[in-house]
């Protein structure tokens, strides 16, 4: 079974942290051993797993992610989000993580995060959970 998170973005530009929507998953199935892939179904998001002490971290990597790719830069793609495919493309649509005593592995100062380039909108992300 495909669990599916709804992930509403406020900005065109963001990272959201969904490791609390995603460890809720894990506890509703009642999963203690298992891998743990998380996908999205999107062109122009991704995730990502990075820092969730420091939010400043969320904000340099969207600031940066914008200065490698400009939002206007020549493309070819008639919707004018050009930039935001190529973001989620570098970034990737899917993470693998380990589940174990009933908890996502993670190191000390790691989550998981949906990042927008093409917001405001409602996101999907698809959690597939295989039990050990
Ligand atoms: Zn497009």
């Amino acid at each position: 079974m495909i669990e599916r998170i709804s992930v509403k973005t406020e900005q065109r530009t963001e990272l959201r942290d969904i490791t609390e929507n995603v460890q809720h998953i894990v506890d509703k199935q009642n999963v203690s051993e298992g891998l743990l892939y998380v996908y999205c179904p999107h062109t122009t998001a991704a995730l990502t797993v990075n820092e969730n002490c420091d939010p400043a971290v969320q904000t340099d990597i969207s600031n940066t992610m914008s200065k490698l790719v400009p939002a206007n830069s020549g493309y070819t793609h008639a919707e004018g989000n050009a930039d935001a495919h190529v973001k989620s493309s570098i970034i990737g649509s899917s993470k693998t993580l380990f589940i174990e005593k009933g908890s996502i592995c993670f190191g000390t100062w790691q989550g998981i995060y949906l990042c927008e380039f093409d917001g405001p909108r409602t996101r999907e992300v698809w959690v597939k959970i295989i039990k050990e």
